[in-house]
């Protein structure tokens, strides 16, 4: 019997057992990235038992499963805190390989992302495209079978430890902005690419400048259509904005779970504030907020079928910039001038710090807030477009420093 014919129950029965079998927890912490994974033994092994990305057709490492099936497979590693299930949702490079890239390229990348072992990064904002994205100057030449890339990227989280960038980079400048942009697969370990740390308001340093010179990426990393890397960039964007939407990083100190509801209430507690009535309204409205997002995210992934683009991404993410700004903001308030404070005696006052730096990640990151409305309202609510007087100009002709 195939799995697909499976009854719920037998599922559940036979991923439980997989798990019990195969999760050890201390298996081992490899160094962890952006792409790739701290636990790479155990998540081949989820990879090669076809956990990882259930609903994805069998001869690419899945087991064409509902979405709903595939729920109880996250549930089953979520209730023993495995890693590796639901990337067929959340893996946003393999996805986007698996959306757009060439049948080689994703025969030798799509595994790699899926087991964690390739780190990577998102080469797309540069010093005078941040918001207005397509207005990159980036160029990537081509010379026979590759392409050679020049340009400068910045605030690229993660570069200092890729292996490959996903980047977007122009290949034709007598188009308009958005017809003559492509998307690679950029390798990062090579003499053309320079990488210098950022460091962040929360005195960490995960993003860069990337200087890149003549840097050389094969022909056969570009992901989609030369020339067609807008519509690629908005499949990864979605996945991107869906899993931001999803989750945010909680306090530094992790002494509390950041998806669980009951933080705010220990702290109203420990502040003896449980019983003003203002506190306990605005306690329930982030709650309120955190449950309503969850149940809108469930509902939007439903429509996020692979490959796809959707704006209603855009309508978690904001929602998730507006929690984690007002969490905040009230942890904060509960520790009154006790906020002030700093160092490892006052870890309350570290959390509330560090949460209200770091909600500017999710607000500015993977598009601005303000983008997010503009998206909302065009592309979900079908609103009048926004004026772009140099959106039919060829980009040559488009005056920008
Ligand atoms: C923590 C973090 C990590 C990041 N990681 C990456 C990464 O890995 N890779 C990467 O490529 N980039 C990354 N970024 C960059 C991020 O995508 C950009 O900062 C963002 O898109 C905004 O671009 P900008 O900084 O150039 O601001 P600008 O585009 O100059 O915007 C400045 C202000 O103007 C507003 N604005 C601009 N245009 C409009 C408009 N049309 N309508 C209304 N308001 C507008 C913006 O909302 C913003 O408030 C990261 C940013 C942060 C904060």
């Amino acid at each position: 019997m195939t799995t697909q014919t499976l009854t719920d129950e037998a599922l559940k029965a036979e991923v439980t057992a997989w798990l019990a079998d195969h999760w050890k927890p201390k298996a081992g912490d490899q160094g962890a990235g952006f792409g790739l994974h701290p636990h790479r033994d155990f998540m081949a092994k989820v990879v090669e038992a076809r956990w990882a990305v259930p609903t994805w057709p069998m001869e690419w490492y899945g087991r064409a499963l509902s979405s709903a099936q595939a729920k109880i497979i996250e549930k089953a590693f979520a209730a023993v805190g495995a890693p590796g299930a639901g990337q067929d949702r959340s893996n946003l490079w393999a996805n986007t390989a698996m959306a757009h890239a060439t049948p080689a390229f994703k025969r030798t990348i799509v595994p790699a992302l899926l087991r964690g072992e390739v780190g990577m990064c998102l080469l797309y904002s540069e010093p005078g495209a941040g918001s207005d994205l397509a207005a990159i100057r980036t160029r990537a030449d081509h010379k026979g079978d590759h392409y050679v890339v020049n340009g400068q990227k910045v605030w690229t989280s993660g570069a200092a430890v890729a292996d490959y960038g996903m980047l977007v980079a122009r290949t034709d400048w007598d188009v308009p902005k958005h017809k003559g942009i492509s998307f690679f697969f950029l390798p990062m370990k090579q003499p053309g690419i320079e990488v210098r740390p950022l460091r962040q308001i929360t005195n960490e340093a995960h993003f860069n400048e990337v200087f890149i010179t003549d840097a050389i990426v094969p022909a056969d990393n570009m992901l989609g259509p030369l020339n067609n890397g807008w519509g690629v960039l908005q499949t990864a964007l979605a996945y991107e904005r869906s899993v931001m939407g999803d989750a945010a990083r909680g306090p530094r100190s992790g002494q509390d779970n950041p998806k669980g509801d009951s933080a705010l209430v220990e702290l109203a507690r420990e502040a003896g504030r449980l019983n003003d009535p203002v506190i306990r309204q605005e306690v329930a409205q982030v709650t309120a907020y955190k449950v309503l997002n969850r149940l809108n995210n469930a509902r939007a992934k439903a429509e996020l079928a692979q490959g796809n683009s959707s704006p209603i991404m855009s309508l978690g993410k904001l929602a998730m910039s507006r929690i984690l700004h007002e969490e905040a903001r009230l942890r904060s308030k509960l520790l009154g001038a006790g906020s002030l404070l700093e160092g490892p005696d006052h870890p309350r006052a570290e959390d509330a710090n560090f949460l209200s730096l770091n909600a500017y990640f999710t607000s500015i990151g993977g598009g601005t807030d303000q983008i997010q409305r503009n998206i909302i309202g065009e592309r979900v609510l079908g609103l009048p477009k926004e004026p772009e007087v140099d959106r039919d100009m060829a980009f040559r002709n488009v005056r920008s420093g």
